[in-house]
């Protein structure tokens, strides 16, 4: 038999809850064909990273690669993405300067995807602020891989506030397809009435980010929604919850049950599990987003969720501004919203080693279960014989990050973790059995990635 296999990758191979040590992923064209341990099959080429992890490539839950720039930041976070070992990346559709809100829209997105990607690429949909409802299935027949409202209003075109009644005819209707629906929980009027006060008293220093953005106006939002949507029967998604009080309030609405459909989980940022107060306070505006950075004694409550399985997945949240729109002195005129997809992989990596906790773990929540979520599972988020051939490769050391190599344009080449020590780097990221990124550079042109439409209902 000649040369079975197009590509072969050598490593310790994190798979199905293991490391496979001394083992190896061998794909037949795009997919992955054989995996093992031990001596490798025969290949028209073998990619050699003894030592290093092989990991199922990542699927970030969660970022706004078009928040800013509209369709044109496709292409930059992207190429962020491969060289940060984020192989599929779910979009958010609150686009500048329409969001994702019907068919046309989502082919039309689908189409810059196709032409400027460098990873592969699931889309959210979302509705209007009115009459937007009956284009919910129309979205869902369009391959997004979710929904997501909000509770709190950036803008009435592009992010806006989605009321109760609005809400509840919006979740019978998500019901209905058997998709998620994400959701962006603030109460507004709690996160006004404090911000207006703050400013009146002159108050606009970065902690005031957080202290008008309590707690109990992310919880409020929560209890909101997963109440309507057990009444709808509707699987509710906490789009971000920076509280480990969040995923408890998920936790006890799944038990109690509700109508057909329902479902409630919570997701965690990266974020949310490292970054406090105190950082917001170092960092200024580089350190503004929403849901805010909470208490440290947050953290510890944090990871007890992730640990005990109450956390969906975990994302990033990338939501790139130019550097300059962060560096207002008033915390209340900065963008919120961090870079996050190069340092996603390195850091889950050394949040999770700080720990003393495995890696695989991170294929578990960074990969699998948004993959899950998103109804893209298996073909992404696994290393499994008949999966995409999506791989990150972590190499581990001593490292820093440094956010002048971020591969995006000039003015997003910044990072909240910039001068961290990492305990890995992003050595190589696979997607379809091609190199993407070789730990140097970007391989992948723009129109490499495709558009993954979801799977599963
Ligand atoms: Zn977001």
């Amino acid at each position: 038999m000649s040369q079975p296999f197009d590509r072969v990758f050598v490593g310790d191979v994190v798979a199905e809850g293991t490391i496979l040590r001394h083992g190896f992923v061998a794909a037949r064209g795009e997919r992955i064909a054989a995996m093992g341990q031990g001596a490798p099959p025969a290949a028209g080429e073998v990619l050699d990273h003894t030592g290093k992890l092989l990991l199922p490539g990542l699927v970030d839950g969660h970022m706004h690669t078009s928040s800013v720039l509209g369709w044109a930041g496709i292409e930059g976070a992207t190429r962020s993405a491969a060289a940060g070992g984020v192989t599929t990346c779910c979009d958010m559709p609150y686009d500048v300067p329409l969001p994702v809100t019907d068919a046309g829209k989502l082919d039309a997105k689908r189409g810059w995807v196709e032409r400027t990607a460098h990873v592969d690429v699931a889309l959210y949909g979302t509705i209007t602020k009115t009459g937007g409802v009956d284009a919910i299935p129309e979205l869902a027949a369009g391959g997004v891989s979710a929904f997501k409202l909000s509770t709190y209003e950036y803008d009435p075109v592009r992010f806006p506030r989605i009321d109760p009644p609005t809400m509840r005819a919006a979740f019978r209707a998500v019901g209905r397809t058997g998709l998620p629906v994400a959701i962006h929980n603030e109460d507004q009027e709690i996160v006004e009435r404090l911000t207006a006060e703050a400013r009146a008293a002159g108050r606009t220093e970065p902690i005031w980010h957080c202290r008008t953005r309590p707690p109990v106006a992310e919880t409020m939002a929560d209890l909101a929604i997963f109440e309507m949507g057990r009444e709808a029967g509707a699987h509710v998604h906490i789009a971000h919850s920076s509280l480990a009080r969040g995923f408890d309030i998920a936790a006890a609405f799944r038990r109690a049950g509700g109508r057909d459909g329902f479902d409630a989980t919570g997701e965690a940022c990266i974020q949310y599990l490292c970054m406090t107060e105190e950082d917001i306070v170092r960092l200024g505006g580089r350190g503004k987003c929403n849901p805010p950075f909470r208490a440290a004694a947050e953290i510890p409550r944090m990871w007890e969720a992730l640990l005990a399985e109450r956390v969906a997945y975990v994302s990033t949240d990338h939501a790139p501004w130019p550097i300059e729109a962060k560096r207002d002195r008033d915390i209340f005129a900065c963008p919120a919203g961090l870079v996050g997809l190069q340092s996603f992989a390195p850091l889950m990596f050394t949040l999770l080693d700080e720990r003393g906790l495995s890696p695989v773990l991170m294929a578990r929540f960074c990969a699998e279960r948004s993959a899950r979520l998103h109804g893209l599972f298996p073909k992404k988020g696994a290393l499994r014989v008949g999966s995409d051939c999506d791989i990150l490769v972590l190499e581990r050391g001593d490292f820093v990050f440094d956010e002048a190599r971020i591969v995006d344009r000039p003015e997003l080449r910044w990072s909240p973790y910039h001068g961290r020590r990492m305990r890995a780097r992003v050595a190589a990221t696979v997607l379809r059995g091609a190199l993407v990124w070789d730990g140097a550079t970007v391989l992948a042109t723009p129109g490499t990635g495709r558009f993954v439409p979801r799977q599963t209902r």
